[in-house]
């Protein structure tokens, strides 16, 4: 079986942004889907968006990123979350 990577286009389709979690400082923030296929194209791998991402927290490259599953958990956002910044 062929499993191809999830790309950006992939979670316009399913309505899913992308999540990124800070291996250094545990930060974590949802980026905009819309966001990151304006800067990476609809054709970048979720996971590699990780590549171009940096924590806005603490300024790591050490961040991970994929779909945002809503079955995940419980999603508690007691603010605004700051997108981190990607290049
Ligand atoms: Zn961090």
């Amino acid at each position: 079986m062929d499993i191809r990577p999830a790309t950006l286009a992939d979670m316009v389709t399913q309505s899913l942004d992308v999540w990124c979690w800070c291996n250094a400082c545990c930060h974590h923030a949802v980026l905009s889907t819309a966001a990151l296929i304006d800067r990476l194209g609809r054709d970048q791998g979720v996971l590699g968006v990780a590549d171009h991402a940096y924590c806005g927290n603490c300024g790591s490259r050490d961040v991970e990123t994929r779909p945002n599953w809503p079955t995940m958990g419980v999603v508690t956002q007691h603010s605004p979350m700051e997108p981190d910044a990607i290049e």
